[in-house]
């Protein structure tokens, strides 16, 4: 899943991954969807590509049988339409036929203006024209646009449920089955779907926002729809990692027999020991690995990115707590986390750096419980292990970027160091060749990370790709020690820095120096978590964040730098990072790991869209904003910028008021701009084809094979997202201690 592929590669890349996600998570799903459908809704929607029924209705495949057509438009003389209808209300007989709009319609707005689009649309389009014509003193007396294109969709909706009424077929299964018949519309700009109380529905709102009042509840096979909810709200499973994750939902189901996916959820609590943690997560396959890192990279996203209030169930990340006991002279940190499949605390204890040294020292210790949804407790386990992979595999998002990976350099040699080389050897151990480990003394520690690396079993080191790998060990007291070490920091293409170290380890000269900004290398700081801790050097930040002149890209001498930090959280880094702290960097200088981990590359398909609006040059904008010239536009609203404006994404207003807001400007300075996240609607005219072009061509070298500085403090969240999936792997596979009935 590389970032430098087509639209179309990354698509089939995208098909394989989730197709094995799926089958990992329930190995009954594929062979059951291909013994046949039953779905219960019909849907007739538009074919905008901001609408996909079965992604906006938190369902599955298998849930939901579908037409959509340029502005969902019901004519009774389509065949097309017709046929649909016949089979999935005579043949399936769905019980639910659901007719949809939306907002920001094109085909709505096409009709409102008066210009001709040409060809067939016209003749297509012509039934709303009529509609326009129909109600054009209600219409003209909207002054706002984007409300008078809402009010064409929403009688556009009407007119469509006139007709649907009037059919002979729906007819007769109202008439004998009770069949119902729902007007609905799709606001884009929120994600939510309001009920128009058309049809056999009656009694909602027809006009104007939020109101449900249907009280109405549909059920497909897989998810619940909820019609309607208290404080006219609607709720969906939030989204399709939600829904896939659902097998935590502990509420009893009304259920069909192919529902039984969800019945077999058990009521138990799952005690994992760190032991059995550990074998559990060091015996991953690829796979397993990878949907580990799917599973994280979603929650990531969405912490990142979320649009919706806190509310809705969406994954937050409350601040984190601490307090510390004279007695003990140890901390203990608690750390809250929410999420729409399941909440959890890690609570941690360790020994403070300020303490009496006369007190024995405490490793980091404690526990990870967590909660289904509705609180049921479900799983209680070790936390030791569990942080360590957590932060590792956080980093694998990006080491699994990397174009080149052959030499690992890393600090450390403690539980940290330890996942952070097995992941990497699980995921790209095909292409490592060296891992040089650096600590401060030939401790048992470090030796007992080689020993453990070289008792992976031989078949697995080969499944892997690594069974030639170097391991090498380097301690301050062998007499080459400064030479060796620099030598091993500029082979390195990825260095991990896994200690809790107060002091810079290494000396910044060896990597800001003309000779070592040669390469471009992924370099992760995950050991210091504290304002007083660091291990990378103040310079090598300040330097990969300094503003460039503007267009002076330094190609030809330099790796590509990102003129940003990659962190975790932002509001984490800047109050416990002490390298972020002692360089002083502020928050535009930082990006979320979240932002970054999805996106692709857009350069191709890109370019490929703009020439084809330039040879369909003679289309109104009306019909540009079906977007039929941009096979990714749904990319473009994930990943949009504007180095033209310098803005850059904004934090959601619904994130918590503790959650740092970047400035508004990016600082037109630098040397990259920092891409500006979804809500950016790329419009053709934003910006030309060629600084597009060369902007995304930038971000995917700079993440590839640039200089990528990544500093992690930690986040609940990890722990969380990782630990139900853990729970859910050793449940699965009947490890750890299941005490059942744990919730009467
Ligand atoms: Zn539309």
């Amino acid at each position: 899943m590389g970032i430098s592929e087509d639209a179309f590669a990354y698509a089939l890349s995208s098909n394989q991954a989730w197709a094995g996600y799926k089958a990992h998570q329930n190995p009954d799903f594929f062979p059951r969807l291909a013994a046949g459908q039953s779905p219960e809704i019909l849907w007739l929607g538009c074919s905008d590509s901001r609408c996909p029924e079965t992604t906006i209705l938190g369902l599955q495949p298998g849930d939901v049988f579908v037409h959509r057509n340029i502005a969902n438009i019901i004519s009774p003389t389509d065949i097309n339409t017709s046929a649909v209808i016949e089979y999935a209300v005579d043949q399936l007989r769905v019980k639910h036929v659901v007719l949809c709009g939306h907002s920001e319609c094109g085909g709505a707005a096409a009709a409102l203006g008066d210009m001709r689009v040409g060809g067939v649309l016209d003749t297509w389009l012509t039934p709303l024209k009529a509609i326009r014509n129909a109600n054009k003193d209600e219409l003209n007396a909207i002054g706002d646009e984007k409300a008078r294109a809402v009010r064409i969709a929403e009688l556009n909706i009407d007119a469509g449920i006139k007709i649907l009424m009037a059919n002979i077929t729906i007819q007769d299964a109202i008439r004998d089955r009770g069949l119902q018949v729902h007007g609905t519309l799709f606001d884009i700009g929120s994600g939510r779907l309001r009920n128009l109380g058309l049809g056999t529905g009656k009694g909602g709102h027809k006009h104007g926002s939020g109101g449900i009042h249907d009280a109405e509840v549909v059920r497909g096979n897989h998810g619940t729809l909820a019609m309607r909810i208290a404080e006219q709200k609607m709720a969906f499973p939030k989204s399709t990692f939600s829904s896939s994750m659902r097998g935590f939902r502990t509420t009893p189901r009304k259920s069909k027999s192919n529902d039984d996916e969800l019945q077999s959820v058990p009521m138990s609590l799952t005690v994992l020991s760190d032991e059995v943690i550990r074998n559990l997560l060091d015996n991953l396959t690829h796979d397993e690995a990878e949907c580990f890192q799917n599973v994280l990279k979603s929650a990531l996203h969405e912490y990142s990115t979320a649009t919706q209030a806190i509310e809705a169930g969406l994954y937050h990340q409350p601040p984190r707590t601490s307090s510390y006991s004279d007695r003990t002279g140890a901390t203990t940190l608690f750390m809250p986390s929410m999420s729409p499949i399941g909440h959890g605390v890690k609570v941690v204890t360790l020994s403070s750096p300020h303490a009496d040294s006369s007190l024995p020292t405490i490793k980091p210790t404690g526990s990870l419980t967590l909660y289904a949804p509705e609180g049921n407790p479900i799983g209680f386990l070790h936390a030791q292990t569990l942080t360590a992979f957590r932060t590792a595999l956080a980093s694998s998002c990006l080491l699994t970027k990397r174009a080149n990976v052959r030499t690992l350099t890393v600090f450390g040699a403690g539980l940290q160091a330890y996942w952070h080389i097995r992941l990497a050897l699980m995921l790209r151990g095909a292409t490592i060749r060296t891992v040089n480990i650096i600590n401060r003394q030939f401790s048992e520690n470090a030796k007992q990370v080689l020993r453990e690396l070289y008792a992976v079993p031989v078949e697995v080191k080969e499944r892997e790709g690594w069974e030639e790998v170097q391991f090498s060990m380097l301690t301050p007291g062998y007499g080459e020690y400064n030479r060796l070490q620099k030598e091993n920091i500029r082979a390195a293409d990825v260095i991990y820095c896994c200690t809790p170290s107060t002091e810079e380890l290494f000396d910044a000269s060896i990597l800001t120096n003309h000779e070592g900004r040669r390469k471009g290398r992924l370099i992760v700081a995950v050991g210091s978590y504290t304002k007083d801790m660091r291990e990378l050097p103040r310079e090598l930040l300040v330097q990969a964040t300094r503003p460039h002149k503007h267009g002076h890209l330094h190609y030809h001498k330099h790796a590509t730098e990102g003129g940003v930090i990659v962190v975790d959280s932002l509001d984490g880094a800047l109050k416990e990072a002490g390298e972020i702290i002692n360089a002083e960097l502020e928050p535009k200088q930082l990006i979320e790991l979240g932002e970054l981990i999805m996106i692709r590359r857009l350069a191709t398909e890109e370019s490929i869209s703009s020439r084809r609006s330039t040879e369909a040059d003679s289309l109104s904008e009306s019909i540009d904003k079906l977007d039929f010239s941009s096979p990714t536009s749904a990319m473009s609203t994930v990943y949009g910028t504007s180095s033209e404006t310098g803005s850059i994404s904004k934090r959601s207003s619904s994130q918590s008021p503790s959650r740092t807001r970047r400035g508004s400007d990016s600082g037109d300075k630098s040397g990259f701009h920092l891409p500006g996240f979804r809500h950016h609607k790329r419009t053709a005219s934003s910006r030309s084809e060629k600084e597009t072009q060369k902007h995304d061509e930038h971000l995917a070298r700079w993440i590839t094979s640039g200089n990528v500085i990544y500093k992690s403090v930690g986040l609940g969240l990890m722990d969380l997202v990782v630990g139900l999936e853990v729970v859910k792997l050793a449940n699965a596979k009947n490890l750890g201690t299941r005490v059942e009935n744990f919730v009467p």
